[in-house]
C-alpha cells in the first residue's frame, strides 16, 4: 500500500541557516496590492490560512506597495498570532518607494523602522533588495558590514541579497568572507519559461548559501488573469505566455498549478515564494505542493506548455544599473 500523503507542506533546509523552510513560502508583496486592492480582512485571513496549511516562511519588503505589505504583513501576523519561532520572516533593505540607498546609515535605520511595521522584535533574513541597482562594491563592502552589526545586535538572524540578473550573486559572493552572506533570492529565473538560476545551483550549494526562487508564476505571467500593468517582460514574452494560458484553459488544465509544481520540483530550491492575497489561492498553491508529492507533474500538459513557450525560452528584461 502506498504511503498516505502529507498533510502539509514539506519543510526544507536553507542552507547552512538550520531553518527549515515550508517548500512554498508566502510572498507577501500582494499585500500591498501591487496587484489589485487588499482589505486588511482579507489579508488576515489569507495569512491565517496559510500556516493553518503548513506555510512557515513570510517575505516582505518596505517597497512593496510603498511599506503597507510589512504593515499588513504585520497586522496579520499579530491577529494569528502564532508563537514567534514557528514562522520564518524575511524583508529586504536598500529599496525604497523614494529610490534606493544601500548605505550602512539608511540600512541600520531601515530595519527599526521594518519592526515597527511588523510588529516584530527581529526578522529572521534581511536581504538588500535588489542589489543590481546599487554599487555592488558597496553591497561588498559597506552593506553587508552593516547587516553584519545588525546580525549581532540579534535584530536579524541571517543575511541575504537578492536580484534578477544571475551575476551578480557570483560578484558579490566571490567578494564576501565566507559565511556572511547566508542566502540569496532569485526571481523569474526558475519557472516554465525560465531555467536559468539551474546553471548556477552547484555554485551556490557549493558556498552552502541557502537558495530561494521567487515568482514561479513569472509575477503573473503564467496565470489566467494575466500580468500587471506594470510588467516589464517584452511583448513576445508575453504573449507566449498568454497562449499557454489558453491552451491550458482549453484543456481544462490550470497553468499556475503546472507552473508551481514545476518550480517546487527542484529541491535544491529550499524554498518557492508565491505571492498571494486571497484564501482561495493559499489553498490552491498547497493542493498543488501536495498533489506533486502524491501524483507528480502532470508530464504531458508540461512538455505541451514546454513546446510554446520555446521561442521565448530565458527571456528576460533588462533590470538595474551595470548591465553586461
Ligand atoms: P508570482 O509569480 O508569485 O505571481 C503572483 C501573482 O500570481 C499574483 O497576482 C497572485 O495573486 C497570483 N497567484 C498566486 N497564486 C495563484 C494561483 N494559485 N492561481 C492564480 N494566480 C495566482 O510573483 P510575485 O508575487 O512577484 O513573487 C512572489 C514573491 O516573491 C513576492 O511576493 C515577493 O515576496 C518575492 N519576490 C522578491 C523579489 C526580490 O526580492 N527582488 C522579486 C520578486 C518576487
Amino acid at each position: 500500500a502506498s504511503p498516505p500523503p502529507p498533510a502539509t507542506v514539506d519543510l526544507r533546509e536553507l542552507g547552512k541557516t538550520g531553518l527549515k523552510l515550508s517548500s512554498v513560502g508566502f510572498g507577501a508583496s500582494p499585500l500591498g496590492s501591487v496587484f489589485g486592492p487588499v482589505s486588511e480582512d482579507e489579508a488576515i485571513a489569507t495569512v491565517r490560512e496559510a500556516f493553518r496549511l503548513g506555510i512557515n516562511f513570510f517575505d516582505t519588503s518596505p517597497y512593496y506597495g510603498g511599506t503597507l505589505s510589512e504593515k499588513m504583513l504585520g497586522k496579520a501576523l499579530k491577529a494569528v498570532g502564532k508563537p514567534r519561532n514557528e514562522y520564518i520572516v524575511s524583508t529586504k533593505c536598500g529599496r525604497y518607494i523614494e529610490g534606493f540607498d544601500f548605505s550602512a546609515e539608511r540600512v541600520t535605520k531601515s530595519i527599526d523602522e521594518s519592526l515597527e511595521r511588523l510588529q516584530l522584535d527581529y526578522v529572521d533574513i534581511l536581504q538588500c533588495h535588489d542589489i543590481e541597482f546599487g554599487s555592488l562594491d558597496q553591497i561588498v563592502n559597506e552593506t553587508i558590514p552593516a547587516l553584519l552589526k545588525l546580525k549581532e545586535s540579534g535584530k536579524i538572524r541571517f543575511i541575504g541579497i537578492t536580484g534578477l540578473p544571475l551575476w551578480i550573486f557570483t560578484y558579490v559572493l566571490d567578494r564576501v568572507p565566507p559565511g556572511s552572506v547566508d542566502v540569496i533570492l532569485s526571481y523569474c529565473h526558475y519557472s516554465i519559461n525560465d531555467t536559468t538560476l539551474e546553471d548556477l545551483l552547484p555554485y551556490l550549494m557549493n558556498k552552502g548559501v541557502g537558495i530561494i526562487s521567487a515568482s514561479p508564476l513569472a509575477m503573473g505571467l503564467l496565470t489566467e488573469r494575466g500580468p500587471p500593468e506594470w510588467h516589464p517582460a517584452p511583448p513576445e514574452l508575453k504573449a507566449a505566455c498568454q497562449e499557454a494560458t489558453a491552451f491550458c484553459k482549453r484543456k481544462g488544465k490550470n497553468i499556475s498549478k503546472l507552473a508551481l509544481q514545476y518550480s517546487l520540483s527542484n529541491k535544491a530550491i529550499s524554498s518557492v515564494l508565491v505571492g498571494m492575497n486571497a484564501v482561495r489561492q493559499v489553498e490552491e498553491n498547497v493542493v498543488a505542493v501536495l498533489e506533486l508529492e502524491t501524483s507528480g507533474i502532470d508530464q504531458e500538459t508540461l512538455s505541451e506548455v514546454e513546446v510554446i513557450l520555446k521561442p521565448v525560452k530565458n527571456q528576460t528584461w533588462p533590470s538595474g544599473i551595470q548591465q553586461t
